[in-house]
């Protein structure tokens, strides 16, 4: 794109497009080239305390819509979705550098995570109505918590967005969302095609980074929660700042997902579930499949497949055409991060099976790894690449859900085996929100999605999602 081209996007505050505060604006680079693509405010505090004002003006109103108004109104976000899905995939595959047909796919699932909540705001009730106390009755009340602060991350802007915006509106709150300060503008361009579909001050779109914007939203004090989909170190500061103000926090962190494979499974089909689970999106996916454990029977066949396969993806910048399969990771930040992982790895004995670099001079890309030879307490086994990078472990049946579980984290884990006896083990004794059998990665809006241990708390999708956006109240009536 040309700088002639290149667009001014503004934030969604009070149902107008505006500018920051105090005018200043950032670059947003294509990952792809490097190139500046456009430019966003870049927001202060200040911004924050304009949407939190916006947003106490229309929270009683929006609380007061009945369920099937709010229906109505996600409804007409998926339908916008739905109407716009080629410029928003387009969007979406300049500011990440993911393939377009990666894109693509994201819209509709997009688009049907706003009908499931459109649906379910219809579905909240109360647990409990009846008479415990003698001569009382009591029942049980959900209610919207208010204002809640939401803070995405890079890797899928729009559907993280839209994880966050879905459940809130749906349970009668009001939102102020910080997109990443390096993917904002489909969550942008979202916000402003919105102006006219949600009242006023319902939805609150404001750019910036971290420490300005994302911090002003977790410490005010008029915002009833704040919920971030981020790493887990952004996510303890945040919980630690959210304590001056009590205010409940929802995380949605990192992983480092287990794939273990048993004997028996079929190593040309883990290797076909792995060539897309670990490297979408270039591996920058929380549920990437990530340190592969595999049984000593079927270590050398896996490896035979899996290396091949993962050396086959076509990589490049997706502007050069539908045949790319993985495009760059988001930043040069982030591509010194991940080949900083691999430098230490080898440095420590790990032998790097395929990739294990750049393998291109223009834009962020790091090739597909495979990374052997490594210990269980190696940095590259216990911490998050986010990026193109899987360990794999030979390990003996009996120690595989041990080693699975030995990491800090628990968001999500596979396991591979044709014994059902076995698979129900694993689901068992795998300490991971999710647990797939003979896959690894699907998700869907009915199910909730959702860490364990410093994979954070608290569930995004499903009707857990939408409890989570509200608070219970009793009422206790005399009677008589
Ligand atoms: P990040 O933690 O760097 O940033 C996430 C968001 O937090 C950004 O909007 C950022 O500006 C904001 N932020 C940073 N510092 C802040 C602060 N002090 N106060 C308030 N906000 C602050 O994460 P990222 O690099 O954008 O995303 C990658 C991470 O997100 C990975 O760890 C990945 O696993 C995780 N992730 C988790 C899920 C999930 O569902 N569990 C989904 C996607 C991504």
């Amino acid at each position: 794109m040309s700088a002639t081209a290149l667009k001014d996007y503004k934030n969604l505050v009070g149902g107008e497009l505006v500018d920051g505060v105090d005018g200043a604006t950032r670059e947003i680079l294509n990952p792809a080239t490097g190139e500046v693509v456009a430019r966003v405010p870049e927001g202060t505090a200040a911004d924050v305390e304009r949407a939190v004002a916006a947003a106490r003006a229309a929270r009683i109103g929006w609380r007061d819509t009945t369920p099937g108004e709010r229906q109505e109104r996600l409804l007409a976000m998926a339908d916008v979705i739905d109407r716009h899905s080629e410029e928003l995939a387009a969007l979406e595959s300049l500011n990440v550098g993911k393939p377009r047909s990666l894109a693509a796919e994201e819209l509709p699932i997009c688009a049907d995570e706003l009908r499931f909540f459109a649906g379910a705001a219809r579905t909240l009730t109360g647990s409990s109505a009846g008479e415990y106390g003698k001569g009382y009755t009591s029942f049980v009340r959900r209610e919207p918590l208010g204002i809640v602060g939401q803070i995405a991350p890079w890797n899928y802007p729009l559907m993280m967005a839209i994880w966050k915006i879905a459940p809130a509106l749906a349970a009668g709150n009001v939102v102020v969302l910080k997109p990443s300060e390096l993917t904002p503008i489909s969550t942008l361009r979202f916000a402003e095609l919105l102006a006219d579909v949600l009242p006023a001050g319902v939805l609150n779109v404001v750019t910036g980074d971290g420490p300005n914007v994302g911090e002003a939203i977790v410490r005010h004090p008029e915002i009833a929660m704040v919920s971030l989909t981020g790493s887990v170190a952004t996510g303890k500061g945040i919980a630690r700042a959210a304590a001056d103000t009590l205010k409940r926090v929802h995380l949605e962190l990192g992983g480092k997902a287990p794939v273990v494979v048993f004997d028996d499974a079929d190593p040309k089909a883990v290797a076909e579930g792995l060539r897309v689970a670990s490297f979408v999106n270039s591996g920058q996916d929380c549920t990437a499949a990530a340190r592969v454990l595999a049984g000593p029977g079927i270590y050398e066949a896996l490896l035979e497949e899996l290396v091949p396969a993962t050396a086959s993806l076509v990589v490049g910048d997706p502007a050069e055409g539908e045949s790319v399969e993985m495009g760059p990771v988001i930043s040069a930040r982030q591509q010194e991060r991940v080949l900083g992982f691999l430098d230490r790895a080898t440095s420590a004995g790990a032998e790097v099976l395929t990739g294990g670099s750049a393998g291109r001079d223009a834009g962020f890309f790091v090739q597909p790894t495979i990374v052997a030879s490594v210990d269980q307490q190696a940095e590259i086994v216990q911490s998050e690449v986010f990026g193109p990078v899987v360990t794999v472990q030979r390990v003996d049946a009996d120690r595989a859900f041990a080693l699975a579980n030995d990491v800090p984290y628990g968001l999500a884990a596979s396991v591979w085996t044709r014994d059902v006896g076995i698979a129900m083990e694993a689901v068992r004794q795998l300490d991971f929100g999710c647990v797939w059998v003979n896959d690894h990665l699907p998700f869907l809006s009915e199910m909730p999605h959702g860490g364990f241990k410093e994979s954070g708390y608290g569930k995004d999708l499903s009707i857990y999602g939408l409890e989570d956006y509200t608070r219970v109240k009793h009422a206790m009536i005399k009677l008589g």
